[in-house]
């Protein structure tokens, strides 16, 4: 049999979870390879959710939610320099706005102790509205000072770059299809690519685990996907509503609808949750928008909904098992890394350690000596002062020409953005790295423009550059814009 690629692990799938996996793995002497089957990493449920880096009140004491969830925590605050994350460590809060509601703070204050989680403590009224004064509604919050806001593309993408710098490939646009098996044993994975020879896979397929762990023989759970619907507000409205995370009293599905602000400073609501047999349908609904508008205005009664720039909606990955699903199944040479609803992005560099040592149980591997954790650190363009931005335009012209108005993108930062390691490929690929087409025109202006970075820089023609997925292309050949003089 010809093998496209014989490798020691393959890491199936390039959310947050799968990425942070490879990047574990890279810390050792062994091949290691992710496929991914759209055209860019991060665009299943790691583009949709709520960004909240959780501090590990919420799950049961000893799942394996909790456990990673408060490790992935601690990893994340060392995890920011070395990798240049965009975290916000704003700290949460949890509301009472009725009497019952003052117990279940009580609850979660105890169980917080218990699962670990430093510096709990429930404030009064008059404290809570010192931190966010336009929670009017507040009896008393509890306050988690480690949680923080991040952002979960950035860390994939950097996840998967630093795992690349040592020596791992990230290979996109390759969907795996099948398994063989030998004695039992998953040997070589199908994928659309080509046959893959190895020696261990790592399930870590989203929404779509339950399917690739049939393929492989391993029956032991189901994933329904639960719908998560938001709106995100311009940042012009952000300033007057709240500066962290607000979360209500969780229900027995989610953590509830919360108001946050993200890195960037853009306030959003959300999200409800919905079962639903579809595993593509993220479409947001009339019903949904009422009911996290609703939810939201027990929090902040004053929405400023006129300065709504977009909606979106996210599919989180239940398990039937009730907890994260990790380690080795059933099928020698097969491991899961799935049921990674919240909070896996909190949890996922944690959820990376445990797959590690599952798989060091099955091959030999051994630490490098020369393993490098740290990628270089960059300043996006509107962060800079006058000085530093002078400084940039003088070693790259293309950093005094903006692209994206709404978020001052430059054309260096786009070109960086496709020419860096793991790099741009499609438009949403570029805004994800660099925020321009976040803004409040959502890339209207600069889609054109992008569009034809992206053309030039891939050297493929207008008509071929992708918004997201396959064949979404944006322009008919006919209609596409002219070069940019
Ligand atoms: C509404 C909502 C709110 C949330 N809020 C939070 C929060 O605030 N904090 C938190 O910690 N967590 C939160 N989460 C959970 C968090 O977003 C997820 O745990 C995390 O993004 C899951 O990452 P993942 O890598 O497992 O999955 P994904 O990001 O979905 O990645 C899986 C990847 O596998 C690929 N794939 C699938 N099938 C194949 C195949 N056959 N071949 C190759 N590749 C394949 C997919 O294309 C995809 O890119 C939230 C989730 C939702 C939906």
């Amino acid at each position: 049999m010809k093998f496209f690629k014989e490798t020691d692990v393959v890491v199936i799938g390039g959310g947050i979870v799968g990425t942070a996996i490879l990047r574990e793995l890279s810390k050792y002497e062994i091949s290691c390879l992710l496929v991914e089957k759209e055209p860019d990493l991060s665009i299943g449920t790691t583009k949709a959710n709520s960004a909240v880096c959780h501090a590990g009140f919420d799950a049961p004491t000893g799942s394996w939610k909790q456990k990673t969830n408060v490790r992935g925590n601690e990893l994340y605050h060392q995890l920011q320099d070395d990798l240049d994350l965009d975290i916000r460590w704003t700290g949460s809060l949890v509301v009472a706005t009725t009497d019952e509601e003052l117990q279940q703070l009580q609850i979660l204050l105890e169980r917080g102790k218990a699962n670990g989680v430093k510096g709990l403590v429930i404030l009064t009224r008059e404290e809570v509205l010192a931190k966010e004064p336009n929670l009017t509604t507040a009896k008393a919050a509890l306050w988690a000072p480690t949680a923080g806001v991040l952002w979960p593309f950035g860390c994939a993408i950097a996840f998967a770059q630093c795992a690349v710098q040592n020596g791992a490939q990230v290979i996109r646009d390759c969907a795996v299809t099948g398994f063989v098996k030998e004695d039992g044993a998953v040997t070589v994975v199908n994928t659309t690519k080509g046959a893959i020879r190895t020696k261990a896979v790592i399930n870590a397929a989203g929404i779509y685990a339950e399917e690739i762990a049939r393929l492989a023989g391993d029956d032991s759970f189901t994933i329904t996907p639960r719908k998560g619907e938001y709106i995100l507000f311009d940042k012009t409205a952000a300033p007057s509503l709240v500066w962290g995370i607000v979360f209500p009293c969780p229900t027995e599905k989610s953590k509830g609808i919360l108001v946050c602000t993200t890195t960037h400073g853009n306030t959003f609501i959300g999200p409800n949750a919905q079962d639903q047999d579809s595993k593509e349908d993220t479409a947001v609904t009339p019903a949904g928008m009422d009911e996290i508008i609703a939810g939201a205005r027990r929090l902040i009664p004053n929405l400023p909904l006129g300065a709504s720039i977009t909606e979106f909606a996210g599919l989180r990955a239940v398990s039937d098992t009730g907890d994260f699903v990790l380690g080795a199944s059933k099928v020698p040479g097969f491991f899961n890394a799935a049921g990674t609803q919240s909070p896996g992005l909190s949890a996922a560099p944690a959820i990376a350690e445990v797959l590690a040592e599952a798989v060091g149980k099955e091959i030999y591997m051994r630490k490098k000596t020369n393993w490098n954790g740290k990628l270089p650190k960059k300043k996006a363009f509107n962060r800079m002062g006058s000085s530093e931005k002078q400084k940039a335009i003088a070693e790259n012209s293309l950093y005094g020409r903006v692209i994206c108005r709404c978020e001052t993108v430059t054309e260096g930062e786009i070109v960086d953005a496709i020419r860096q390691p793991v790099g741009a490929c499609t438009l949403d690929g570029v805004k994800r790295r660099t925020r321009a087409g976040m803004g409040r025109c959502q890339g209207g202006f600069c889609g054109p423009r992008v569009t034809q970075i992206l053309a030039r820089e891939l050297q493929i023609p207008v008509s071929q550059v992708l918004k997201e997925r396959k064949n979404s292309c944006l322009y008919y050949e006919k209609f596409a814009p002219e070069e940019d003089k």
